[in-house]
């Protein structure tokens, strides 16, 4: 979606003729000028946590589709625990996922993402380690962290990914630029839900079905207990508005993995 970017421009190109005019006829007081760069800022700042602006790449956050169908993606697993529990799930149903992986939770777990592939579901790439301040590495770091994880992948699966979520879906230019030098195809979500935030599984579900419509990929998390009944529910109630479950990379139309 490149609306936000956009409006951003917008606001940019604006802000720099306000200045100018301002300057020239001595209109403009300093707190305004302030304000103006702050704006940008905040705009700036809003656009690398909002994957879909577009702003510094361009990420795939819904199908292009009229039909109803709907794709469910889980991040930061694979956990020992919960992902067989999910995994479960998707098979009573027959439903094929997107499973974007952390490298460091691969170790210990390798049956797990073999598992994944086997039953039918994608594997993509959501760095090695997920760090907090991820936001803050060069595009070299940011390239280590990719490359890393795609090689365990490989070594587990035989496959190399195609597709990375950036952690916590953040953009930046480094960011970016990591994905653009390893021809990554940047995958974001439509419908958050806030899996790991609230602790109120009606109030999930209920945020999932406000933002449900065709072509939705609905972002989940496979690391945490309450969302077995979550993707229940959720999975029970979508089957009964009359939707279908699509792979992410058939609804989206790329490939999850290189020649
Ligand atoms: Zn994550």
């Amino acid at each position: 979606m490149l609306a936000y970017r956009k409006i951003f421009l917008l606001i940019l190109i604006l802000s720099v003729l306000i200045l100018a005019l301002g300057w020239g006829f001595s209109i403009l007081n300093t707190w305004l000028i302030l304000l103006l760069i702050l704006v940008n800022i905040a705009v700036l700042l809003a656009g690398s946590f909002y994957i879909c602006s577009g702003l510094y790449m361009q990420a795939l956050c819904s199908g292009n589709t009229d039909a109803k169908k709907v794709s469910i993606t889980f991040d930061d697993g694979p956990d020992r625990i919960i992902t067989p529990r999910v995994l479960d799930l998707l098979k009573q149903h027959n439903i094929k996922a997107g499973f974007f992986l952390m490298g460091k939770n691969i170790a210990g777990n390798e049956e797990i993402v073999k598992r994944m592939i086997n039953e039918g579901h994608i594997i993509g790439n959501h760095s090695y380690s997920h760090v907090n301040f991820f936001g803050f590495f060069s595009a070299g770091k940011v390239k280590d962290e990719l490359q890393k994880n795609e090689t365990l992948i490989d070594k587990v699966t035989g496959k190399r990914v195609a597709l990375f979520r950036p952690p916590f879906g953040l953009s930046n230019p480094n960011i970016a630029r990591a994905a653009r030098l390893l021809d990554y195809t940047v995958v974001g979500w439509s419908i958050r839900s806030l899996d790991t935030v609230s602790s109120n599984n009606d109030k999930t579900i209920k945020r999932v079905f406000r933002r449900l419509k065709p072509g939705g990929v609905i972002l989940f998390h496979d690391n945490h207990e309450r969302i077995i009944p979550i993707l229940e529910e959720v999975i029970n109630r979508t089957m009964e508005d009359g939707y279908d479950f699509v792979s992410p990379d058939v609804l989206l139309n790329v490939k999850a993995y290189r020649q």
